[in-house]
């Protein structure tokens, strides 16, 4: 699929950074305010934003027939409703908006009154989450896990490559980056102890995840299949799915998807569309055994992001805690949806898909503390001469992502959290 929008050789006339994440070929969405400005929707370039609801209320949507009231929605929800045909036209319309080349729009000038710089803008959540899902769809994540709780020697359950393995999470704790988490409280089995204890979680942990958004309702009763899963896919984000070890351990084995996950996630704000990350696209490793028919698929389903998580302490330097690929996923997004609507289930615009933990097959690929530390028996060093073994109090987790192709850096920005005090 050819898109105009994605054209490498298109430059913008806003200055765009060398590293930026936000080239005229991303155009990510995302909802944003300011002491003055309502909360409206709009798009990253370079280190601005560029307003919707500016731009739509000078008519430069007006040709794609969308009701101006949608750009200064809340939330991306209404947006994203309106359908691919509508939300693809606007993001190929903000392209010839914000293109060097093209004339045919009087932008420039107005560029003072629909372009703020990101540093002066809150970020807020971009979609309204109806319902969320996490996956748990790395076989490298999967096995380590389960070697450490279950079995070395037989890490994975019978079901594992037979289907993708998820449970139904929490929504209404899914924050925006920069969100302080307060470390969460709960019931353990300390190895030394006779009975249960309560208190704030010793085995605080981050999980490097991302996230796609349903951009399509399904009715009760519809099962999407692989082929037309992505229609349903509006785009994607990062998205850290704090984890408490020891609440974890206690409560179910291995998933423990209750009150160890419940107590938030960390997503970030600008969500990058399917659109934009067409160019990524690659093979999704071999599933063997062969899966049943309602999985089977064609083509390239999976897309090669390189993420990172990056631990910035209250006295140390950023340090790199770990480097891997959306493109080790097993199972991929078409998969996970088919899977999930197989029984019937209904799916909302607005839902997130977690993908689960993203490790990649070297030890310095594994997307959480848990791993990278096997459990705490491999503490990290840091460049303050502290060690880690899960997350203190005052520690910073920053997740990033990005695709790289033919000199076009298409970037996620950054899902930030910092952990405090239990309270
Ligand atoms: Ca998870």
């Amino acid at each position: 699929m050819t898109i105009k929008a994605n054209d490498p050789s298109l430059q913008s006339w806003v200055n765009i950074p060398s590293n930026s994440d936000f080239p005229i070929q991303n155009l990510p969405f995302g909802i944003f305010q300011t002491a003055n400005l309502s909360p409206r929707i709009g798009v990253a370039i370079g280190e601005q934003v560029a307003d919707l609801q500016v731009l739509a209320k000078h008519g430069f949507f007006d040709d794609l027939k969308i009701d101006r009231r949608v750009f200064a929605q809340a939330y991306l929800n209404d947006f994203i409703a309106l359908g691919k045909a509508k939300t693809s036209a606007v993001r190929n319309r903000l392209s010839e908006i914000l293109d060097s080349n093209l004339e045919e729009w009087d932008s420039k000038e107005l560029a003072p009154y629909f372009l703020h710089p990101q540093s002066q803008v809150q970020m807020l959540m971009p979609v309204k989450v109806g319902d969320y899902t996490d996956f748990y769809s790395s076989l490298e994540h999967a096995s380590n896990v389960g070697a450490m709780f279950r079995d070395p020697s037989n890490p994975l359950l019978p079901n594992w490559r037979h289907l993708p393995v998820a449970y139904h999470g929490r929504a209404s704790s899914i924050v925006v980056s920069g969100t302080p988490i307060h470390r969460p409280k709960g019931q353990t089995m300390p190895q030394s102890a006779q009975s249960p204890v309560f208190g704030p979680t010793q085995l605080l942990d981050f999980e490097l995840e991302m996230a796609f958004i349903l951009g399509k309702s399904s009715e009760l009763g519809q099962s999407i299949g692989t082929e037309e899963a992505e229609e349903y896919i509006f785009g994607m984000v990062l998205f850290n799915d704090w984890s408490a070890r020891d609440i974890q351990s206690w409560e179910y084995q291995p998933l423990g998807p209750f009150l160890s996950k419940n107590f938030a996630s960390t997503v970030s704000p600008w969500v990058v569309t399917l659109d934009a990350l067409e160019p990524f696209r690659t093979e999704t490793p071999m599933q063997e055994p062969a899966v049943l028919p309602y999985l089977q698929f064609t083509g390239k389903k999976s897309f090669d992001i390189n993420l990172e998580v990056v631990l910035q302490t209250e006295t140390s330097l950023q340090e790199k805690l770990c480097r891997s690929n959306f493109k080790y996923m097993y199972w991929n997004m078409s998969q996970q949806l088919a899977h999930h609507t197989v029984t019937g289930c209904n799916v909302n615009v607005g839902d997130m898909m977690g993908s689960g933990t993203i490790s990649g097959p070297s030890s310095d690929s594994f997307g959480s503390m848990l791993e990278l530390t096997w459990r705490g028996a491999k503490p990290i060093a840091l460049t303050d001469g502290s060690e880690r073994k899960f997350i203190h109090d005052g520690d910073t987790i920053i997740l990033k992502g990005w695709g790289e192709r033919d000199g076009v850096r298409i970037g996620f920005g950054e899902a930030i959290g910092k952990i405090l005090p239990a309270k």
